[in-house]
């Protein structure tokens, strides 16, 4: 294999780059992104750079690309695929050759229907532009609409009230976070948003968004109005699959790979936000995670497999949010859990433990200041790898060591 071509240059081919010369691949590397930028880390756009920075935080600076002789091209989108000739053509008008090629085009915001725009007062949240264009509105006294209670609309409205901006957050669901998390850490989640003056309004459809004037307001379809200096539209992301679709290759909520990587074509792989794969701890039902450390583990084998390595993806999902001094950790998946234990641990800590009908442990939720729960989560993590049936008492008692149960 001569030359790798990765088109997205985010998390997730940023880290299969360097994972192509770490496991020794001599051959080219060229990595194609849309964004002006080099690859920078995505979580702290709702977090502590959206509060500081100017600049993006990079995953790695230009000398380190250098170094590995990868070329990076910034501000260049691949507009097709032709599989037969393997070549992949840039809107610019340049085609590239590959002997091996990694799709990782990311996920974008979900539109509000009939506002398909990100511009004036009306935004996502994306990117580090979108970031920059939201924290311009967010001074002491504005008032910030967002439309979503998952994790970029609570991330962002506790950014929000550290700047000094006012927060209101509507949610067409009966509660914030209702994918993927247990209601007990979801009300421990608003509760703590509500403490900090955040007004969070659930079950409440809105009707239309108006922009105009120096504001934008929401209308409610109770006949109720939101007014705001700004509306942040949070409701979920989109793979971008039209250039995998286009080119032939099987989607499936994502581009549909194997368990290693492999899409339709066996010289394309997709990996990251993109992708949807089975999931082994899960009797290989076919998820799509939208997850940091996900699009590195899947980047670091998808460059693996490129070069022949052959190895399946066996690693448990697992996501954490930073929320004031919160910090909230997932490992697993808890649809399909039977029974629930809670454990309680200091400083107001808690960890929810999932088992399914046979007793096996499949998810692990908790919550606590800082760092509190990381060590417990990594823990449940590797029951959950090694398909543990731990006792829930055990669980539940925060006497019992985690690694004594993985030990037996
Ligand atoms: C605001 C925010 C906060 C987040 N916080 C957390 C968190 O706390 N915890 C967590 O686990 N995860 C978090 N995430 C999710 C995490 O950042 C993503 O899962 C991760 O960035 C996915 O990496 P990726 O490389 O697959 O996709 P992306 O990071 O989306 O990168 C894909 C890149 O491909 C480019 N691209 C797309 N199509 C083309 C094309 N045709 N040609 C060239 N380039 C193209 C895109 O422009 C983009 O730069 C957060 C995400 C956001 C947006």
């Amino acid at each position: 294999m001569t030359h790798i071509l990765i088109i997205g240059a985010g998390e997730c081919g940023a880290r299969a780059a360097f994972a192509l010369r770490e496991k020794g691949f001599g051959g080219g590397i060229t990595l194609i992104g849309a964004e002006p930028h080099l690859p920078y880390e995505r979580p702290p756009l709702s977090k502590d750079s959206l509060a500081e920075a100017s600049l993006p935080k990079f995953i790695a600076g230009a000398a380190r690309y250098g170094e590995a002789r990868i070329a990076v091209l910034t501000g260049a989108a691949a507009k097709s695929i032709e599989r037969a000739r393997k070549t992949v053509t840039l809107f610019d008008g340049r085609s590239l050759d590959y002997d091996g090629l990694l799709l990782a085009t990311g996920a974008r915001p979900r539109a509000f229907p009939g506002v398909p725009e990100n511009a004036g007062r009306i935004r996502m949240l994306r990117t580090h532009a979108d970031a920059l264009a939201i924290r311009g509105a967010l001074t002491p006294g504005a008032r910030l609409a967002v439309i979503g209670g998952g994790f970029i609309g609570l991330e962002l409205a506790a950014t929000a009230r550290r700047l000094g901006a006012e927060v209101v957050l509507v949610e067409g669901s009966p509660r914030v976070l209702s994918r993927c998390v247990p209601e007990e850490i979801a009300a421990f989640v608003a509760e703590r948003h509500r403490r900090e003056g955040v007004e969070i309004i659930c079950g409440a459809q809105i009707a239309a968004i108006e922009e105009g004037g120096d504001g934008a307001r929401l209308m409610l379809s109770g006949g109720a109005r939101i007014e705001a200096e700004l509306v942040v539209v949070g409701i979920g992301a989109v793979p971008n699959t039209e250039l995998a679709q286009a080119a032939g290759l099987a989607i499936e909520n994502g581009i549909a790979v194997d368990e290693r990587l492999c899409t339709s074509d066996p010289d394309i792989y997709a990996a990251g936000d993109c992708c949807s794969f089975p999931l082994r701890h899960y009797g290989g039902r076919r998820v799509r995670l939208e997850a940091w450390r996900n699009a590195q583990d899947q980047g670091a084998l998808a460059a693996a497999n490129l070069i022949g390595a052959g190895e399946v993806l066996s690693s448990v999902p697992w996501f954490w949010s930073d929320q004031y001094e919160y910090t909230l950790q997932i490992a697993g998946l808890a649809d399909g859990a039977q029974t629930t234990v809670r454990r309680d641990m200091e400083e107001g800590a808690f960890i929810l433990f999932h088992l399914d009908r046979e007793g096996r442990l499949i998810a692990a939720s908790g919550i606590g200041p800082g760092n509190s729960v990381a060590r417990d989560i990594r823990l449940a993590e590797m029951l959950i790898a090694a398909g543990a049936k731990p006792d829930p008492l055990a669980l539940a008692s925060p006497e019992t060591r985690l690694k004594k149960l993985l030990a037996a």
